[in-house]
């Protein structure tokens, strides 16, 4: 059996790893012309790192990122509105959360591959059936005949569109800005994810490397995201820590990223015959709770677990059952703290500080317990 798997992003490659693992082929098509790195930082959660730990990729991965381990929602001059302390999931799972730099998870993944074989420039411009078998059709002319198809290709799907065109795409109406800069943070921050809030953007920053520091901003948005952007980052941010100003100073325009904020409306069409969707392609989120790779990730470990026991239907249809109420969980949880962390009117930020404050911190600790469990296979 050859599995073709659309797109070579995080969920695309830890699938093919996942899957040659188990001695099953595949091969990769991948629209871009090379891989290149995007000049960001990515927070591996324990859940993920757990599924890099049975891949055999977990020191790797340590070795280049920098663990975290605790996550604070602070206020603008990082005054802590809320903690959450890891030490209590590391202790349990062996394993901890990872910030580390987007181009050397890439390129980790990329040397894991073994004899999957990646094709880049193949932008999957169509898929075609007829009565025995599917056909993959690339912009670059070729076609092929594919037995069993992943759609890896992000939030804006081609695999999604044919099986499923009418999944609509939700717009949060926030912008983010994020970039790597060299930069050493201050001790007490090193080993910690940072978040400030204020009214309508917030601000996050984690060490991902000896001096390399991974930044976000978020800011809300009325009628279009040209209403943000990097000139007007020190005007956004000027009431924030100077710490927050001096990483805003020590970025450089070109080397900016810019993503407008949206996910998938939760659907439980994940497959259709012998297409498959996986990652960002059925459940896009938003990155306000930093799962959407790490679910990619864990859908990676189970649908490879599941092609290795059953045939096709089956193994679609358990993927499916084992991974979607988890997949949505984080959805719905997610675009509900997007919503919380950019109320917009400063009675109601305070209002919010102050429910932060009051939160048991066994609160968090139960929601974060149910999203760093691995889904059982
Ligand atoms: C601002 C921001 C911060 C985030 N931070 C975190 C975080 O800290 N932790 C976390 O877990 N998640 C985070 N995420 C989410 C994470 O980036 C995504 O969930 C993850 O990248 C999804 O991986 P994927 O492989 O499913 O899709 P993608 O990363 O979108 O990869 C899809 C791949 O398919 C290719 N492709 C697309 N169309 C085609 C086509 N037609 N033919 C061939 N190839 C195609 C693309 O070029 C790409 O390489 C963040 C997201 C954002 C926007």
């Amino acid at each position: 059996m050859v599995i073709d798997i659309i797109g070579a992003g995080i969920g695309g490659l830890t699938t093919a790893i996942a899957l040659s693992k188990k001695g099953i082929h595949t091969r990769v098509f991948e629209q871009a012309e090379e891989i290149k790195p995007i000049g960001a930082g990515i927070i591996l959660a324990n859940n993920a790192m757990q599924v890099y730990q049975k891949l055999g990729l977990k020191e790797e991965i340590e070795k280049y990122g920098n663990p975290i381990s605790s996550l604070k929602i602070t206020k603008p001059n990082l005054r802590p509105l809320s903690k959450i302390d890891l030490t209590y999931f590391e202790r349990k799972y062996q394993t901890k959360n990872i910030a580390i730099h987007r181009g050397i998870l890439q390129q980790l993944l990329l040397n894991r591959l073994g004899k999957t074989e990646l094709y880049v420039n193949h932008q999957l411009s169509s898929i075609t059936e007829d009565k025995e078998a599917t056909f993959l059709h690339f912009s670059n002319g070729k076609q092929i005949h594919s037995s069993v198809t992943l759609g890896a290709d992000g939030i804006n799907s081609k695999v999604r569109e044919f099986i499923y065109p009418n999944i609509p795409i939700r717009k949060a109406n926030q912008l983010c800005l994020r970039g790597v800069i060299d930069f050493e943070l201050p001790v007490q921050f090193r080993h910690e994810l940072n978040e400030a809030w204020g009214t309508s953007e917030r601000f996050g920053f984690v060490q991902i490397e000896k001096n390399k520091v991974y930044w976000y901003a978020l800011k809300s948005f009325e009628k279009s995201p040209n209403e943000f952007s990097f000139s007007q980052l020190e005007d956004s941010f000027s009431n924030y820590h100077p710490l927050i100003l001096e990483i805003i100073k020590s970025s450089n325009k070109e080397q900016i990223n810019t993503a407008e904020i949206a996910d998938l409306t939760p659907t439980d069409k994940w497959f259709k015959n012998n297409i498959c969707l996986i990652g960002d392609a059925i459940h896009a989120t938003t990155p306000n709770i930093g799962q959407g790779a790490c679910q990619a990730i864990e859908d990676a470990y189970v649908i490879a677990e599941c092609l290795n026991k059953y045939n096709i239907n089956t193994a679609f249809s358990t993927y499916k059952n084992q991974r979607i109420e988890k997949a949505h969980k984080v959805v719905k949880t997610s675009w509900a703290i997007g919503k919380m962390a950019h109320p917009k009117k400063p009675l109601l930020a305070n209002l919010r500080n102050q429910l932060l404050k009051i939160t048991p911190s066994s609160l968090s600790k139960k929601q974060n317990e149910r999203i760093f469990q691995l889904t059982s296979t």
